[in-house]
């Protein structure tokens, strides 16, 4: 494996830091890395995904890193360039979203709930919209906890839909909880789009989509009125 100690001695020498460095890798679930100065020294630890960019990534990770620590700005040189197009690459996407799924805790999902069976409904959907008929069925889910601030979300990692264990009531009209469903359904369809820097989820097929759902108005009505606000949804994959 590449050495992350080198290439963390070499950025600090570019940025004119002197201490001790201690870098090590980490079997973390995903792509992470951090870099802290404690008692005259720099701590990193950095996810061993990092290893697959090769020395100039982790020359450009580091420096990036640590021109952040010590407020130094940040050199714009060609270990900077390979590091920001690895984290743009497909394949840094997909190896991240691996190392989530292989090391990552997994949730426990039950789509019964007291009230609403997501399942069931899904069925349901699936047989009523043809939008929906290529879909590989995520797993799906109440959220643990009613208090969740997110009315759904879907994490595209896992392949699954969680709504939150708070429309799981009476109290809540069967078409509302039908309508939250759809809107995640439809985030499996069409996936997150990933732009350099930005996440669209919302693009303008998605909500053409979202309007076929025939009860839109209504539902729409009812989580405006009750104060839901629609500011859902998928996970950062990773930080810039
Ligand atoms: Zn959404």
């Amino acid at each position: 494996m590449a050495d992350l100690q080198e290439a963390f001695y070499s950025a600090a020498a570019m940025l004119g830091i002197e201490a001790p460095i201690e870098a090590e890798w980490k079997k973390l679930a995903g792509l992470r890395a951090k870099a802290e100065y404690r008692q005259g020294k720099i701590i990193v630890k950095a996810s061993d995904g990092y290893a697959a960019g090769g020395r100039d990534v982790l020359v450009g990770l580091a420096l990036s890193l640590l021109s952040r620590l010590f407020r130094k700005n940040p050199a714009q040189n060609a270990y900077i360039e390979a590091y920001k197009s690895f984290l743009r690459s497909r394949e840094t996407n997909l190896l991240h979203r691996a190392l989530k799924n292989e090391r990552g805790r997994k949730r426990r999902l039950t789509a019964k709930g007291r009230f609403y069976d997501l399942a069931e409904m899904t069925s349901k959907l699936v047989s009523e919209y043809a939008i929906l008929q290529t879909l590989p069925i995520p797993k799906l889910g109440w959220s643990r906890k009613s208090a969740s601030r997110r009315i759904g979300f879907y994490d595209e990692d896992a392949h699954e839909v969680v709504i939150t264990k708070a429309l799981d009531s009476k109290s809540v009209p069967f078409y509302v909880v039908e309508y939250v469903l759809f809107h995640e359904l439809l985030h499996a369809k069409h996936g997150i789009i990933q732009h350099a820097t930005k996440r669209t989820v919302h693009t303008r097929d998605f909500k053409k989509e979202e309007r076929d759902y025939a009860f839109y108005r209504e539902a729409e009505k009812w989580l405006k009125q009750t104060g839901w606000k629609r500011t859902i949804e998928a996970l950062p994959l990773l930080q810039l």
